[in-house]
C-alpha cells in the first residue's frame, strides 16, 4: 500500500481523502495556499507544505510547488481530488516521471476523454450511445456543413473539441444562421482552448444527466456502481445529485453500464471515472467522461457501500479491485445536496466567519464538509463549503430524512443556499422525481 500520500486539493474533498488514507494507515501531506493555514485536513494532516499565495494559479495550480512538496516529505503518491489540476494530463504526466504515483487514471485516458471528438470516437468504438452528430470535426466546406446539420435536423448545437466547464458550445436553430455560428465558435475555441476543432450534434431539449460511475484497476479489471441523476443544475452547475435515477430500470442500467465497463477496457482505463450522459425519452446519449473524482461521488457510496477513494488508492498502489461487478448491489435511494456560501436569491458568493455550525444527524445522514464553527470561509475559491447528504430504503425515505437535516443544520455568519434546497424539497415535480435539465432555471424564473 502507499505510505504517504500528498493531497493535492483542499476543502470538503481534501478531508475526504485524507479520511480514506487515514483508515488505510496512510500518512497524509496537506498542501496549502496561504488562506487556507486553517483547514480542517490542514490541521489534521501528519504533514503540511505551504505552496504559495491565495490565487489557485499561485498554488492549487503550480505544478513545480506540489510536487516539490511529495518530493521533501518524502512522499510516494498525490491525490489531485476533483478541479484544479485533476483532469490536466500534462500533470499526471510530471507526477509520474518525477517518479510519484498519480492516484488517477494514465495521463494518456485523460488526454483521450479530454478531446471530445476523440473520446466520442472512443465510446463508439465500444458501443457506447452517443448523440447523433457529425461524427468527427466539422471542415471548411459550407455546403457539407449545412447539409450534416440537415440530416441530423434542428435545433443542433456546435461544441468545441477541446472545450469544458460549459463553455464553447452554440445551440443553431435554423439553417440561416449556421455558418456564421460555426465561424463564431471555431473563433472563439481557438482563443479559449488553443484548439479550434468544432464538431456537431444534435440539441436535446428537454434531457436528463444521467451518469455512470466506473472503477478499473491496472489488471483489466472493471465494475460500474450504477448511475446518477444530476438534473438538478443552474447554468450547468449541479445543486442536487441522487442515486439510483428515478424511473431507470435495471436493464438499463446493466446494458449502459456494461458498455461503460468495455470502454474502460479498451482505453486501458485506471481508477474512478464518470461516463456521463444525456438520456431523453428513455435513450442515452454520451457526452462526456469525467477522468476523476467527483463532487457528487457520496451518493454512489452510499448505495453501493463501495468506498470510491479507498478503491482508487487500492487502484493505485498496483492492487486488484476488491469489488466484481456480481458483488455490486444497489440498496435504497441516495441524495446529495451542495451547501454553498451564496446568497440563496441572487447566488452571489458569501465569504466570511461562521459564528455557528452545527451539523446534522441521525440515520441515513452523512455530512461532508471541512468546516467548523470559528472557521473563514475564504473568497478566492470556489463557494461549496460541504454536501449534505441522506440515505434511505427508497427515494421517498431518502427525501424525508434531507428535510429533517436541512431543518437542523445551522450555519450562522454566512449566506448559504440552504434555504433554496429546503424550497426545491417542497416542489411537487422533484418529489416526483425524473425532472430534466432546465427545470430548476425554469422554476427560479432564471429563463
Ligand atoms: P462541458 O465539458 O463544457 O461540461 P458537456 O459536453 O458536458 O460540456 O456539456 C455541458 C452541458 O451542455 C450539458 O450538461 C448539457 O446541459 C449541455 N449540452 C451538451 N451537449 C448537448 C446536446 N447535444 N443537447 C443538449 N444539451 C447539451
Amino acid at each position: 500500500m502507499l505510505d504517504k500520500v500528498v493531497i493535492a486539493n483542499r476543502g470538503e474533498i481534501a478531508l475526504r481523502i485524507q479520511r480514506a488514507c487515514r483508515e488505510m494507515g496512510i500518512k497524509t501531506v496537506a498542501v496549502h495556499s496561504t488562506a487556507d493555514n486553517n483547514l480542517k485536513h490542514v490541521l489534521l494532516a501528519d504533514e503540511t507544505v505551504c505552496i504559495g499565495p491565495p490565487p489557485s494559479t499561485e498554488s492549487y495550480l503550480d505544478m513545480p510547488s506540489i510536487i516539490a512538496a511529495a518530493e521533501v516529505t518524502d512522499a510516494v503518491g498525490i491525490h489531485p481530488g476533483y478541479g484544479f489540476l485533476s483532469e490536466n494530463a500534462d500533470f499526471a504526466e510530471r507526477v509520474e516521471t518525477s517518479g510519484f504515483v498519480f492516484i488517477g487514471p494514465p495521463a494518456s485516458a485523460i488526454r483521450l476523454m479530454g478531446d471530445k471528438v476523440s473520446a466520442i470516437r472512443a465510446m463508439k468504438s465500444a458501443g457506447v450511445p452517443c448523440v447523433p452528430g457529425s461524427d468527427g470535426p466539422l471542415e471548411d466546406d459550407p455546403d457539407e456543413n449545412i447539409r450534416i446539420a440537415r440530416d441530423i435536423g434542428y435545433p443542433i448545437i456546435i461544441k468545441a473539441s477541446g472545450g469544458g466547464g460549459g463553455r464553447g458550445m452554440r445551440v443553431v436553430h435554423a439553417e440561416a444562421s449556421l455558418i456564421a455560428a460555426i465561424t463564431v465558435t471555431k473563433a472563439e475555441a481557438r482563443a479559449a482552448f488553443n484548439n479550434d476543432v468544432v464538431y456537431m450534434e444534435k440539441f436535446l431539449e428537454t434531457p436528463r444527466h444521467v451518469e455512470f460511475q466506473l472503477l478499473a484497476d491496472s489488471h483489466g479489471n472493471a465494475v460500474h456502481l450504477g448511475e446518477r441523476d444530476c438534473s438538478m443544475q443552474r447554468r450547468h452547475q449541479k445543486v442536487i445529485e441522487e442515486a439510483p435515477a428515478p424511473g431507470l430500470s435495471e436493464e438499463q442500467r446493466n446494458h449502459i453500464g456494461e458498455r461503460c465497463v468495455r470502454a474502460c477496457q479498451e482505453m486501458g482505463y485506471r481508477s474512478a471515472g464518470t461516463f456521463e450522459f444525456l438520456y431523453e425519452k428513455g435513450e442515452f446519449y454520451f457526452i462526456e467522461m469525467n477522468t476523476r473524482l467527483q463532487v457528487e461521488h457520496p451518493v454512489t457510496e452510499m448505495i453501493t457501500g463501495i468506498d470510491i477513494v479507498r478503491e482508487q488508492l487500492r487502484i493505485a498502489a498496483g492492487e486488484k479491485l476488491s469489488i466484481t461487478q456480481d458483488d455490486v448491489r444497489i440498496q435504497g435511494h441516495a441524495i446529495e445536496c451542495r451547501l454553498n456560501a451564496e446568497d440563496p436569491k441572487n447566488f452571489m458568493p458569501s465569504p466570511g466567519l461562521i459564528t455557528l455550525w452545527h451539523a446534522p444527524g441521525g440515520p441515513g445522514v452523512r455530512v461532508d464538509s471541512h468546516v467548523y464553527s470559528g472557521y473563514k470561509v475564504p473568497p478566492y475559491y470556489d463557494s461549496m463549503i460541504g454536501k449534505l447528504i441522506t440515505h434511505g430504503s427508497d427515494r421517498n425515505a431518502a427525501i424525508a430524512r434531507m428535510k429533517i437535516a436541512l431543518d437542523e443544520i445551522v450555519i450562522d455568519g454566512i449566506k448559504t443556499n440552504v434555504p433554496l434546497h429546503q424550497e426545491i424539497f417542497q416542489h411537487a415535480a422533484f418529489q416526483q422525481g425524473g425532472t430534466d435539465i432546465h427545470y430548476l432555471e425554469k422554476r427560479l424564473g432564471l429563463v
